[in-house]
């Protein structure tokens, strides 16, 4: 049985105990042979500072259900699109194998990165960051 990248669809190979296509998308094999469809190399322990992650955070089943609450963070609009791609992509792979409506995908956005919204009315930052300085340190002068 060969298995395809969910991302890029090329062939995935394994490298012992993960499976990797030529774009150098990794994914996680576990001792029973289950694969997390999700990029390996975008877990926190593997990235820093602004790199963005998926974060398995909650993880719930039995018999017949199983749960999984992930955090998908990028700094990078673009790129945050992009993961949620990759969850999806992920599940459709999963559908085409296993059924349509095996593995459902609920995405909710709960904050941005405000910098954007920020950058037009910097000058209201300014201005209130110079007023409480001025007043923390009479002693010297500000201005805009
Ligand atoms: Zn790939």
């Amino acid at each position: 049985m060969e298995l395809i990248c969910p991302i890029c669809q090329l062939p995935l190979t394994q490298e012992g105990r993960s499976l990797r296509c030529r774009r150098n998308h990794s994914f996680d094999m576990a001792r029973p042979g289950y694969v997390n469809l999700l990029p390996a190399q975008q877990k926190p322990e593997f990235t820093e500072k602004y790199d963005g992650f998926f974060h398995l955070t909650d993880m719930q089943g039995d018999v017949e259900n199983a749960r999984m609450h992930y955090i998908l963070r990028d700094h990078d609009a673009a790129k945050l699109e992009q993961k949620k791609a990759d969850a999806q992509a992920a599940a459709a792979f999963l559908n085409r194998k296993y059924g349509e409506g095996t593995v459902t995908v609920t995405l909710r956005d709960s904050y941005f990165n405000m910098k954007k919204c920020i950058e037009p009315c910097m000058h209201i930052v300014e201005k209130w960051v110079l007023s409480y300085c001025g007043n923390k340190n009479l002693s010297t002068g500000y201005c805009v």
